[in-house]
């Protein structure tokens, strides 16, 4: 089957022009994934100082090369490459409408790149998962390990009638700003996770192979918690934060 690499293009100027005054770009560089023709790009280069726009597709290079010039458009620099190969590590603001097909890599690719904000456009089921809070049916792996790293909200709710082709489901504008915190085990929090409606317990002795962990030291390290036998998915980050701490501690003795 031949992927449509997540073509659908941003066709409303309102929703662009809005995505580009989330941040600040006076000055900066920023990295946009997936160009397509240049629908955001546009926007981006008329504030920020250079622009460095990704697209996968090699069919795109030519009509986004002929959009910027038509707009006289001389600050991006084209890059025709993989955004899941790309370093992103040198840019402190990134933008995307982000190819639904790869949006949880890239996701965890941006908050782990070291950049200081994104905007992003993902499908609004991401989007409200992203931002989810302790307690609430989306509150998941995506939601604590994105906002372990980043304050998350929601800019805009963004219509599938925005978008040409039109896709299957709507969108949302998502900001996101990282905040230097604790890194979360990812591990750790994939193997709670598995087991959100369980007690942190029930949901660690599910997990003891995974984890490496014999269920005996698996229930004395929930029992050292103090709150081992609330619900996965209402654990507040903080004492994901401290379960995470904790297991470092604990694994390095046994
Ligand atoms: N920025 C445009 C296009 C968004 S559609 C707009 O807002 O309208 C998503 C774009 O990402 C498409 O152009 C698609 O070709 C590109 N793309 C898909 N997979 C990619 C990848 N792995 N790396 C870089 N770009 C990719």
């Amino acid at each position: 089957m031949k992927r449509n690499l997540g073509q659908n293009f941003l066709a409303a100027e309102e929703i662009l022009e809005e995505a580009a005054q989330a941040v600040s770009l006076k000055g900066k560089t920023v990295l946009e994934i997936g160009a397509g023709h240049g629908e955001l790009t546009v926007f981006l280069a008329k504030d920020a100082k250079n622009v460095v726009a990704l697209e996968l597709d090699s069919k795109l290079i030519a009509p986004l090369r002929e959009n910027l010039s038509l707009n006289e458009i001389k600050n991006v620099k084209i890059v025709c490459g993989d955004a899941l190969e790309f370093d992103f590590s040198n840019y402190e603001i990134i933008y995307g409408n982000l190819p639904y097909y790869i949006t949880t890599p890239l996701l965890f690719k941006i908050i782990k790149s070291g950049c200081k904000q994104a905007v992003l456009l993902v499908q609004a089921e991401v989007g409200e998962r992203i931002v989810a809070e302790s307690g609430s049916h989306e509150y998941s792996r995506l939601s604590v390990m994105v906002q372990s790293q980043a304050d998350a909200s929601i800019i805009d709710f963004v219509p599938k009638e925005c978008f040409n082709p039109i896709p299957k489901v709507d969108s949302v504008l998502l900001k996101l700003v990282m905040k230097k915190n604790f890194v979360l085990g990812e591990k750790l929090v994939n193997a709670l996770f598995q087991h959100k409606n369980q007690s942190v317990k029930n949901a660690l002795v599910h997990s003891t192979a995974f984890l490496g962990l014999d269920k005996q030291k698996a229930r004395e390290f929930a029992d050292s918690l103090g709150f081992g036998g609330e619900k996965v998915f209402c654990l507040s980050l903080k004492q994901l934060e401290t379960v995470c701490k904790k297991f470092n501690g604990f694994s390095e003795k046994t």
